[in-house]
């Protein structure tokens, strides 16, 4: 497979003056042909409405650039639980803030929103579980268009959607199953020990015969600084976690996942994005450890 077929970009900011068209150009500016945008900041709720987002400037720009908007994420922000089962206050915070999401995603012409499935918090994993069936079910529209993409957690305190019995279950049981897939985490999925560095075979066929590969929206490419099963959702740059760069490139790569649309969420080393350089190093398949350290040095 060649690197032309990758559809591989990273998270991006969305901010004045221009949002969606400055989330584009500094994705743009990595290399990218695909990227991911919180619609706000992640850990509140509130959002400017999408008038003022430039998003005809934005839909012109990517065509320019011959990119498809089907290659731009919106990530939810990680606040809202749809599995909060105990405080109904919070659950309902929830549901409204998703339904407007979608609207808002469906607004700019977004295809694919990245959902963390929510955390029990005190409850079963299987009360969760229904909850999150339920909440889905309140939020989405009866004519919608826009995919909800489920993320693989690493199941740090008592988040669900940590295997794929799990996202099977809410999008086996939710009224309308057309419209939830999931978004694999290179770094939670090993957090949550799924061995890629040993079983990426098996990991995947596991998953094509659970859910079925044509539900992997997207996939969330991060190395992890914790080992296998550790459980705890720390994002590492390529090559400097206990994937590595060689099993990540074997992830990106394997013929059943180079379609898929990639978005990394490594983070930024002093201040520096280390995008451009990630990006190169997927498409070349050269790792260049030097370069990433360097961004470290002031
Ligand atoms: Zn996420």
């Amino acid at each position: 497979m060649e690197a032309k077929d990758l559809i591989i970009g990273c998270h991006v900011a969305m901010k004045a003056p221009k949002y969606l068209l400055n989330s584009l150009q500094e994705a743009l500016s990595y290399g990218a042909n695909a990227f991911m945008i919180y619609t706000g900041a992640p850990q509140n709720t509130i959002r400017k409405p999408t008038k003022d987002l430039f998003i005809t400037e934005f839909q012109q720009t990517l065509k320019t650039n011959n990119i498809s908007i089907d290659n731009v994420i919106v990530h939810a922000p990680y606040i809202i639980n749809l599995g909060n089962s105990v405080k109904p206050s919070t659950f309902q915070l929830a549901v409204d803030f998703l339904r407007t999401e979608i609207i808002r995603c469906q607004d700019i012409g977004i295809k694919t929103l990245v959902l963390h499935p929510g955390a029990a918090v005190g409850a079963l994993p299987q009360v969760a579980l229904d909850q999150i069936v339920k909440g889905l079910d309140a939020a989405c529209l009866p004519n919608q268009t826009l995919k909800i993409a489920l993320e693989t957690m690493s199941g740090k305190g008592s988040e669900v959607g940590i295997n794929f019995e799990q996202l099977q279950y809410i999008i086996n049981n939710v009224k309308q199953p057309n419209l939830i897939g999931v978004c694999w985490d290179t770094c939670h999925l090993s957090d949550a020990g799924y061995d890629l560095n040993n079983n990426l075979d098996e990991v995947i066929n596991e998953f094509d015969h659970l859910i079925g590969l044509e539900k992997l929206f997207v996939m969330h490419i991060n190395d992890s600084k914790n080992p296998l099963g550790s459980r705890k959702d720390r994002h590492a740059n390529l090559g400097m976690g206990y994937l590595g760069f060689e099993t990540l490139v074997n992830i990106i790569y394997h013929p059943k996942l180079i379609n898929k649309i990639k978005i990394l969420e490594t983070p930024w080393i002093n201040d520096q994005s280390p995008y451009l350089h990630e990006i190169k190093m997927i498409r070349t398949k050269q790792y260049n450890k030097d370069i990433l350290l360097a961004l470290g040095e002031k």
